[in-house]
Formats: structure tokens, sequence, C-alpha cells
């Protein structure tokens, strides 16, 4: 059973039920004019969602469910030579969900790069007994703290030989993007940090064309944005 109240909205966990969620509230996001609602896993689960697994391109799987549920959220799945890491995540968690993921080797951590995605995390990283890397500058925002979760601080953080977390800041003060060295190196960026369409370039929406596609994330530098939008 899990009845620990979801946000409709952002999809935001929280350990025990409230009036209001921060999240929402924040300027970043927005409650709908309908009010706040709230949801759990069970209700989820006994209404029409239901998980979606697809490719999104080499050795990244997309995760994430159908119909739509909050903001739309979707997570990656990043099959790295020192073990499957999931990348951001979704509020919405199955059996038949956990049984894919782990029919393609399970995982072996979790991070995410701002709060937006922080959803049902702590149901995933108790359900594959891994930990949660979040920057320690986003604590706040966390609705259901978790000893599974590992507070990191600085501007990098290496989590193994091919994995490296980048704090940007932009969205949030903690937001983070993931280096993926395997090859030509991958820069996993949520919504931090966006590819425009020439692909030769990186940016965020107030900015265009702040740094060219193939510097290393820690060469980077951004402005402020305050919008977020669903991955799918
Ligand atoms: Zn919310």
């Amino acid at each position: 059973m899990n009845v620990l109240p979801i946000c409709q909205t952002c999809g935001m966990q929280y350990a025990a039920p409230r009036s209001d969620c921060p999240i929402c509230t924040d300027e970043r996001q927005y409650v709908p004019v309908s009010g706040q609602q709230w949801t759990d896993l069970d209700t989820l689960r006994a209404s029409e969602y239901t998980g979606l697994v697809r490719e999104e391109g080499p050795g990244v799987i997309g995760v994430g469910c159908e119909p739509k549920f909050a903001i739309g959220q979707r997570a990656l799945l990043v099959k790295a030579a020192s073990g499957n890491f999931l990348w951001d995540c979704v509020a919405y968690l199955d059996d038949e969900l956990v049984a894919t993921i782990t029919a393609h080797g399970g995982i072996t951590g979790i991070a995410i790069s701002h709060p937006h995605y922080y959803t049902t995390v702590i149901d995933w990283a108790r359900t594959f007994d891994v930990p949660v890397y979040l920057h320690e500058k986003d604590r706040e925002w966390l609705g259901r703290p978790d000893p599974a979760v590992e507070w990191w601080s600085g501007e990098t953080k290496q989590l193994t030989e091919d994995l490296r977390l980048v704090n940007l800041g932009v969205h949030f003060a903690g937001g983070t993007v993931l280096h993926w060295s395997q090859g030509q190196g991958t820069l996993l960026s949520g919504d931090i940090v966006q590819v425009i369409p020439d692909r030769k370039f990186v940016a965020v929406p107030s900015r265009p064309k702040v740094g060219r596609a193939d510097q290393p994330p820690a060469e980077l530098h951004f402005g402020d944005r305050r919008d977020c939008r669903p991955a799918w």
C-alpha cells in the first residue's frame, strides 16, 4: 500500500498530508485554477496509467508513463559500462515497470537534475535498493526526506569512472547535469541545458548559443530561466 500524497500538478510526493505543494506555489511552477489536488501511487496504479519504456538513443532508454501525468516527466536509464544509472525520475511506478527495468539490468543509482523531477524517487530508491544523489542546495525542496538520499555539495561529483555530476544551477541553485564519458561523451541535461536545433550549440532559452556543444560542461556558464518543460 502506498497512499503518500502526490501533487497532481507537479508529481512531488510528500511524507505526510499537507494543504499546499511548495513546488507548485513557487514561481517556477503553478497551482491550477481548480486549486491544489492530490493523488497517490495506489490511486494512479488503479486508474488508467501504465509505465512506458522506449529507446531514446544508443545506450539510453526513456522511462515514463501514459497518459501523461503531472508535467510529463521522463527519466532516462543510462546503460553505462559502470552499471545502469537512472537520470531524473518520474512519479509513476508499478510492478510491471519494475520488472521491465529489471529485465534491462536494473539500476545501480539515481541522480536528478532539479526538484521538478524529485517525484517519487524515494519509492524508486527503496524498490531498487540504490542511493539517490541530490545536490544539497536544493535540499529544502524534497517532499519526502529519506536516508536513501546522499546530499552532495560543490561543483562536481564523480559517481563512477564514467559518470560525473556537475552543478550548473540555472533553474534551481542545485541544478545538475550528468556527464557520461563513454565514447565522445554525452551530456544528460534535464532541462538545465538544451541543445538547440543546429546541434552545434547548447543553450538555455533566455540566453541562446551560450556555449559550444562539444565543450565540457564545467566550462559552460548560464543565466537564469524560470519555466520548465516536460521532456516528452
Ligand atoms: Zn506540486
